[in-house]
């Protein structure tokens, strides 16, 4: 079971567990903050908790938030880079050819030619988050076009400024984001979701909101998450 709980304007996900004892973690890149409870512990004794830690969650927050903002990503030795929610360092190893990029435990490794300079980098990366975001859209729009009995006639990934995602109801298109593949994967359900959706309604209204509660009750949760973030670097 999951929930949230909005306390001194942070908002908290709780999840209940079959354990003993409540615990507090809080999440890079955002500061998202999550508390597994016990499966007894009343909403009222989770809050007076996350009350009683609220000064410590928000400045690990602010220390999370800061660190996120720093300079632009310089594709070197180390840097942290995402793919689907998790952190990871970057690895920089020269090799003859295109380039390429292997996920190897907690690093990103990018293989380039000798010499790249940090645009033919940044290049192999993108093109691998735009392949990996193609292979984990795909079983989840084919879902939702079985829910919804719609069809999806093309998909597209790009770098996009100020949206998540867009849809073309009458061309049945989709385009999601690249850096979508940076977020945890029900973060690029959730936005697959609300642009087929769009196919079956136009606006954001009443209908659209019944639409998405129905087939995505925690989806309010998984579009805070979303924003929490600024969208490129
Ligand atoms: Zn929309």
């Amino acid at each position: 079971m999951e929930t949230e709980l909005e306390i001194g304007g942070v908002s908290v996900d709780v999840v209940f567990k079959d354990i003993k004892n409540v615990h507090l973690s809080v999440y890079p890149p955002t500061g998202r903050i999550r508390i597994s409870a016990p499966s007894r512990m009343s909403l009222e004794n989770i809050r007076l908790f996350a009350i009683s830690k609220l000064g410590w969650i928000k400045k690990q927050q602010t220390k999370l938030r800061a660190q996120e903002r720093e300079t632009p990503r310089e594709y070197l030795e180390r840097e942290s880079h995402y793919l689907w929610g998790q952190r990871y360092l970057l690895r920089l190893s020269e090799q003859a050819g295109a380039g390429g990029v292997k996920v190897e435990h907690r690093r990103i490794v990018l293989h380039h030619p000798a010499g790249a300079s940090v645009d033919v980098r940044q290049a192999i990366l993108d093109d691998w988050y735009r392949r990996e975001l193609k292979v984990a859209a795909k079983p989840l729009i084919a879902r939702w076009e079985s829910l919804l009995n719609v069809q999806v006639s093309r998909c597209f990934v790009q770098r996009m400024k100020t949206k998540w995602g867009s849809s073309n109801p009458r061309l049945r298109t989709i385009r999601l984001n690249l850096e979508l593949a940076k977020k945890p994967p029900e973060c690029l359900d959730y936005v697959i979701l609300h642009e087929i959706a769009h196919f079956l309604v136009p606006d954001h209204g009443a209908v659209f909101v019944q639409l998405l509660d129905s087939n995505m009750p925690n989806w309010r949760l998984l579009r805070q998450r979303l924003n929490e973030a600024p969208l490129a670097l």
